[in-house]
């Protein structure tokens, strides 16, 4: 469809606009012949608007139902007087003769369900302090660590301990442990769970799974089964409210999230939050859709909707309002709720020009701002290839990364076969494919700074339980020496480190019946949620992630920010029986990284005759030298080798 014919508005005034004596609201909805404004005292279908427990309304003598003023730019407009913090509202849109009701595409707040829209002084939904609250400050995008979670997962598990499971206060609470400790003196140590375990881990940033509000999950019913990641949106400017612990009331959830978000800040973590432009839980109840009918959406040329989001519906982010949308959101996210960053889900589905809109819009806010996504769809679009923020497109962007399906492959094998083997689980004979990655992608990359690299994320298996359908005849040691290879690499390699949480200690989500599960997103939040117990027994593999996210902060040889300086610094070393080894050359330092891919050790010559000190070795990693060496050495089997020497030694 033609936007032609549509008037746009370009003003900042969409939703509504409070002051304590009276809120303005504006609508996009250039199409219709009426549209309403109604307000409610409730946020939920029980408080009819003429209900006499309409109290709030009441008190200010407020109407129920008001005609707006057709505007500017095919907005229609309506000023109420009087104090109408906490009012719910909703608009009745007419278009060709159909009215219907719709909360407001621009909430930013909302009742229970988020069926309804509610007006809110956003000053007092702020914490103490709020205003001098920020995250980490990045000198490098390639300086983030981050580490995948979800609200729910993160404390949803008894093990956890959480008095708050599943919630955005249940993620600011301290010194939680499995097992608990309630005579820390007389009981062995427990591993730290929920924030400790994040703070423990030593990332620099979460990337935190859906968290504006979602349709899937009914708000006022918690339970094990009412469980969705949540990847279907139904208000995007709003916060989800079943990590609340109130969400029948729209500013409780707003004060949670930014109480969560000021907590996480003050211990240095940043937070990158998953944002989900590319659909909407479903057109026909959309608030889009009840706004202006079919403009949100691609068609194909007979008329059906385009799906390249395999959800039933695509977002047409390349439309001028739509465009306009999706940056309001991502600037009110990072002014309102101080957001570091923002991972878009399929990104592939969105056109390159709004991608690279957004991300000069956020940049020019803040500079160190990351912005990276998935560079691919579920399935073709309308729009063509050349247009969309594909992966194969990124050196026509700038200042967006992109997934690396690269390394996540080559390391363990085809995504999408479970049984399939990659370079640390039984074909080493990949290695010439990781070179590219190792050196920052920078075949399709501008720079590392363009590029996550992982091996697990929410989607499809576990690492652990990808090593368990691909490798099971191994010893559970050999799989996890594989799993320490894997980890080795991506912490070490130039780009941007990724992991799911638990991936420290292998984490699987298997299902009562013993079946592995490679897609749990509405699956109870007992197959979900991070199951501590299961860290208390893989300490070892938990100690050997913080020790290589240690030995990455602390080597900026592994963070390089752009392919100049890779170039200038990396050196690999002719492959040998699969064995990667490289060089990385710095002022004063230089590293020396091996990656040993074979069931049994080798030797490797050091590439200088100094004496080199040992950080990575078997199963150790960290900033403590484990051992001294000179001229060669022997790489176990299944593992990886990091040395540093100091450059005067060198020339002596
Ligand atoms: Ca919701």
């Amino acid at each position: 469809m033609s936007e032609k014919n549509y008037e746009i508005y370009l003003g900042n005034d969409l939703g509504f606009t409070y002051c304590r004596d009276a809120t303005a609201f504006r609508v996009w909805a250039p199409m219709a012949e009426a549209v309403t404004l109604n307000l409610y005292a409730e946020g939920t279908d029980g408080g009819d608007a003429g209900n006499s427990a309409d109290s709030a309304l009441r008190k200010n003598d407020l109407p129920r139902s008001v005609a707006m003023v057709k505007s500017d730019g095919g907005t229609w407009f309506l000023k109420v007087d009087g104090d109408l913090d906490g009012v719910y509202y909703t608009y009745t849109v007419t278009n060709a003769g159909v009215a219907r009701e719709t909360a407001d595409p621009y909430a930013r707040a909302a009742g229970l369900n988020g069926m309804r829209s509610m007006v809110v002084d956003l000053n007092r939904t702020n914490p103490e302090g709020y205003a001098g609250d920020h995250g980490p400050i990045l000198k490098h995008a390639t300086d983030a660590i981050i580490c995948e979670i979800s609200i729910r997962d993160l404390t949803g598990d008894p093990s956890c301990g959480a008095a708050y499971p599943g919630t955005y206060p249940g993620m600011t609470e301290r010194g939680l442990t499995y097992p608990k400790q309630a005579d820390p003196a007389n009981t062995p140590a427990g591993v730290p769970t929920g924030l400790d375990y994040i703070l423990d881990l030593g990332v620099t940033h979460v990337q935190i799974m859906p968290m504006y509000d979602f349709g899937s999950v009914d708000e006022g019913n918690p339970s094990d089964e009412n469980y969705n990641w949540g990847y279907d949106p139904i208000n995007y400017n709003v916060p989800e409210g079943s990590y609340s612990t109130n969400p029948a009331d729209g500013a409780v959830r707003i004060k949670e999230l930014k109480e969560m978000i000021a907590s996480l800040h003050r211990h240095g973590i940043g937070i990158i939050m998953d944002v989900v432009y590319n659909h909407t839980y479903d057109i026909e109840n959309s608030c889009f859709q009840k706004c202006v009918p079919d403009y949100f959406y691609r068609t194909n040329p007979d008329g059906s909707y385009s799906d390249a989001s395999a959800c039933g519906n695509e977002i047409a982010s390349e439309r001028t309002m739509v465009r306009k949308y999706i940056i309001d959101s991502v600037l009110y996210w990072m002014q309102e709720y101080h957001i570091d960053g923002f991972r878009f889900d399929l990104m592939g589905v969105l056109d390159m020009e709004t991608m690279q809109a957004v991300s000069d819009a956020a940049s020019s806010i803040r500079p160190d701002v990351l912005i990276y996504g998935e560079g691919w769809t579920g399935g073709d679009s309308v729009l063509p290839d050349h247009m969309r923020a594909l992966k194969c497109n990124t050196r026509c962007m700038h200042g967006i990364g992109m997934f690396s399906d690269d390394i996540r492959d080559t390391l363990k094998g085809n995504v999408f076969d479970s049984e399939a083997t990659g370079y640390i689980n039984g074909s080493p004979e990949t290695a010439s494919e990781l070179l590219c990655s190792i050196a920052g992608d920078v075949l399709w990359a501008n720079d590392p700074s363009d590029t996550i690299h992982y091996m697990s994320c929410h989607d499809n298996l576990t690492l652990w339980d990808k090593l368990t359908l691909s490798a099971g005849k191994e010893s559970e040691e050999t799989r996890l020496a594989m799993n320490r290879l894997g980890a080795a690499i991506i912490m070490t390699a130039q780009g941007i480190p990724f992991f799911l949480c638990g991936e420290d200690f292998a984490r699987s989500k298997t299902l009562p019946d013993g079946e592995i599960s490679e897609n749990s997103y509405n699956l109870p939040l007992s197959v979900n949620a991070l199951d501590y117990r299961r860290l208390d027994t893989c300490r070892e593999l938990h100690e050997y992630y913080k020790g290589l996210i240690a030995f990455r902060r602390d080597n900026a040889l592994l963070r390089l920010p752009d392919a100049a300086a890779v170039s200038k610094a990396l050196h690999f070393h002719p492959i040998c029986d699969h064995v990667i080894s490289y060089t990385l050359t710095g002022d004063a330092e230089q590293l020396f990284v091996v990656y040993n891919p074979n069931p049994y050790p080798v030797s490797v010559s050091l590439p200088d005759a100094g004496i080199w000190e040992v950080y990575i070795r078997d199963a150790s990693a960290g900033t403590e030298i484990l051992d001294k060496i000179q001229g060669s050495t022997s790489v176990s089997a299944r593992s990886c080798l990091a040395a540093k020497i100091r450059i005067s030694s060198l020339n002596s």
